[in-house]
């Protein structure tokens, strides 16, 4: 820091007080209008950066005028929330770093009924006694799944943990070498394996597994055979995996229980649609696995959450792990999860209600339809650029049904003026933010995941970030 000299003492004598803005027409304003914290911290910032423009040598604006633009800019940033909405316009419906599930208007009206009061979380109204914050979803997953018995916690990585510290702490888990997977964020089954207290016991080769590879590695200390759903990717060619069937069989002649991570775990029957390689759970359940888990903001279209089904004996146990505490589902996610669920009491009304469902089977016509909305509002608005509809296919994400692709349409937009790159960036820095694709020179705005009431907001950032200098 250059000393002040005279000189300078001069220059920023010109400079308001923090007192003198705060006491003008609008500092007044700004504090009768935010937190007065906020206030004060804002014009704090923008005195002290005017103030080391003056020291480093360079010319900046004084009155008083002069500030309060910038103060009120950097008001309105601090006072807004850092986790905001932003239009998904990248047609993967479950994208992990965009929040997953989307969920319905009223399933987060149960939600703010729920939680903006007092429930019955944990009391029995009609005895009057403590009860438990599980029987409020039981039901459900028991109706909609075939299960015997049901419990959710806060992930499907704390199911899966739980579920293993529970039946094999110091026992060994059996565990096909194809199917010790890593998914995104860090969950990589040898480590939640060697956190969870059990010991991990692989068998077969990354390509081929064979049912005999996990008969020979039986012994007294076998406390449970796994299967992993290998979510983000598959092994093509030369394969062989055991199916879940037939390590239930081997399961009940060694009296050994059997859990299956489906990963995503999807309520309804997909192959109506064309999709065969992703069972629904209650087929999952049918073929009589001990235990189940799947992410509730996966397929499911729920709020986070780990769902964890199978038989009684086994979840009444996990239920009782001292752990289940740690890593047990709060108040506002069980209110979403019961609404969520009570659409799946039939399941057509569940395609149309649940936004995930929604999105994925929703017909091509209706797609064309909203891109073609889009595209042309674009066109009357921003003249002869070169915008088209197109057809092109899109992802579930979230590790779910990583080899199936979806049909759809995207708004094709060729920047003139400015670098593809330049466009997709001016649009992330929208207010709301819009996420798009980028194809060789051409911005892709899926409309898969764009709703309805989200078009307006979409037209505005495109015309904005095209016609911007
Ligand atoms: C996604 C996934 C998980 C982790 O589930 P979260 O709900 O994100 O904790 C675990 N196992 C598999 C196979 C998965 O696909």
């Amino acid at each position: 820091m250059i000393p002040e000299g005279p000189a300078q003492k001069a220059l920023l004598s010109g400079l308001p007080s923090v007192d003198e803005v705060l006491k003008s027409p609008d500092g007044r304003q700004w504090i009768s209008q935010f937190q007065r914290k906020i206030v004060l911290l804002a014009v704090r910032d923008v005195i002290a950066e005017r103030r080391a423009a003056l020291l480093s040598g360079k010319t900046a604006e004084l009155s008083l005028e002069s500030l309060t633009g910038d103060i009120r800019q950097r008001i309105s940033k601090l006072s807004s929330f850092s986790l905001q909405p932003l239009i998904n316009a990248t047609g993967i419906v479950i994208h992990t770093n965009l929040g997953r599930a989307v969920l319905s208007d009223k399933v987060l009206k149960n939600v703010v009924e729920a939680s903006g009061s007092y429930s019955n979380l944990e009391y029995d109204v009609a005895s009057g006694k403590r009860g438990q914050r599980h029987t409020h979803t039981k039901r459900l997953l028991r109706e909609i799944t075939g299960a015997e018995d049901a419990l959710i916690v806060n992930n499907n990585a704390a199911a899966v943990f739980l579920s293993l510290n529970t039946v094999a702490m110091g026992g060994e888990v059996i565990v096909s070498r194809g199917e010790l997977v890593e998914i995104g964020g860090s969950f990589r089954v040898p480590d939640v394996m060697a956190a969870s207290g059990a010991v991990l016991r692989e068998v077969g080769t990354t390509n081929k597994t064979h049912l005999r590879d996990y008969e020979d590695s039986i012994n007294e200390n076998t406390a449970l055979i796994l299967k992993v759903h290998q979510s983000n990717y598959r092994i093509t060619g030369f394969t062989e995996s055991v199916e879940i069937e037939d390590l239930v069989s081997l399961g009940r002649k060694h009296e050994i229980p059997v859990m299956f991570d489906l990963g995503s775990g999807c309520l309804i029957d997909l192959r109506p649609y064309g999709i065969h390689d992703e069972p629904s759970v209650s087929q999952i359940v049918e073929t009589g696995a001990d235990i189940i888990s799947f992410s509730g903001d996966k397929l499911l279209g729920g709020p986070q959450g780990g769902i964890i089904l199978g038989k009684k004996r086994y979840i009444e146990k996990i239920q009782k792990n001292p752990l289940a505490r740690a890593v047990r589902i709060d108040k506002l996610a069980i209110a979403a999860f019961e609404a969520t669920l009570m659409e799946y009491m039939d399941t057509e009304n569940a395609k149309r209600e649940i936004p995930v469902l929604a999105m994925l089977l929703q017909a091509p016509g209706e797609m064309e339809t909203r891109a073609k909305k889009i595209a042309s509002a674009l066109r009357r608005k921003v003249g002869e650029k070169d915008i088209r509809v197109i057809r092109d296919s899109s992802k579930a994400g979230g590790g779910s049904l990583p080899e199936v692709e979806f049909p759809t349409y995207a708004v094709a937009i060729k920047p003139s003026g400015i670098s593809v790159n330049e466009l997709e960036s001016r649009l992330r820095n929208s207010s709301p933010p819009v996420i798009a694709r980028i194809r060789e020179d051409s911005l892709l705005l899926d409309v898969r995941t764009v709703r309805e009431r989200e078009i307006d907001g979409i037209v505005r950032a495109v015309v904005a970030s095209l016609s911007a200098g």
